[in-house]
């Protein structure tokens, strides 16, 4: 369980998180929606560690984390947009990320087989393309089989097949009981993939429950619709 309470965060005169409460339910998936600048991503940082909050508390799994850096091995993060070390090679950074870690990971040759890396774990990631640096990021956060996943926009950069193939990973994962929390703009990924919902709008909570009941609730059929009648 991942239990936010009272967070407020400013950059600068810039309000971006707004006295934000909410509970993740532990082995759920929870999709969070809302525009461009409603603190997602800010929110996230939050969580693991790398933002500290002006006010308010972040406890998972009832550990409190106080806003200081914490390498948390029990959450795969996969960023929106990962920045690596430009020259290294993948093989070499995925073996030094083994190395810090000091265990050895779990699904690293389900990962590279479903995401086709093969052929790209040689070459230095300046090379790489953005969704290929996106597949690479989603092998760092899943392949030490952490307890919580957090996927920043996972499919945005991805091709048809690798996003089906990683879509069916993620569902297979909260099938194993992870906690998974989502951020996206496509409508029908929460719809296949998230139990709740959260809508974010100004980094403030609109609504956040059973996604099948605020479907339902807004009158629509799809997610869509309900949600473009709420942002
Ligand atoms: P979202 O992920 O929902 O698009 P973000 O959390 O990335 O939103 O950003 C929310 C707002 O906070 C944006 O206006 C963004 O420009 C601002 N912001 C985010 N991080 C910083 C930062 N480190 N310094 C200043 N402004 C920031």
């Amino acid at each position: 369980m991942i239990h936010i309470q009272g967070l407020n965060k400013s950059f600068g005169s810039l309000q971006v998180l707004n006295d934000l409460t909410l509970k993740i339910p532990e082995g759920q998936a929870t999709g969070i929606v809302g525009p461009n600048g409603s603190g997602k991503t800010t929110l996230i940082k939050h969580l693991l560690g790398l933002v500290k909050p002006d006010e308010g508390s972040i406890e998972i799994n009832d550990i409190r984390l106080n806003g200081t850096y914490a390498y948390r091995k029990d959450i795969g993060y996969m960023p929106q947009m990962a920045q690596y070390p430009e020259n290294m090679k993948v093989r070499e950074l995925i073996d030094f990320i083994i190395k810090i870690r000091g265990e050895e990971p779990v699904f690293e040759k389900e990962l590279i087989e479903l995401f086709e890396l093969e052929k790209e774990m040689n070459k230095a990631l300046r090379t790489l393309s953005g969704g290929t640096k996106q597949k690479v990021g989603g092998l760092i956060a899943l392949m030490f089989d952490p307890s919580i996943l957090i996927l920043d926009e996972p499919t945005a950069g991805l091709d048809p097949k690798s996003s089906f193939r990683f879509k069916q990973w993620i569902k297979r994962e909260k099938d194993r009981g992870k906690t998974i929390l989502l951020t996206t703009h496509i409508m029908s990924e929460i719809e296949e993939l998230a139990d709740y919902l959260v809508l974010l709008v100004e980094g403030r909570v609109r609504y956040h429950g059973k996604q099948s009941e605020f479907i339902s609730d807004n009158e629509e059929q799809r997610l869509e619709g309900a949600v473009a009648k709420i942002l």
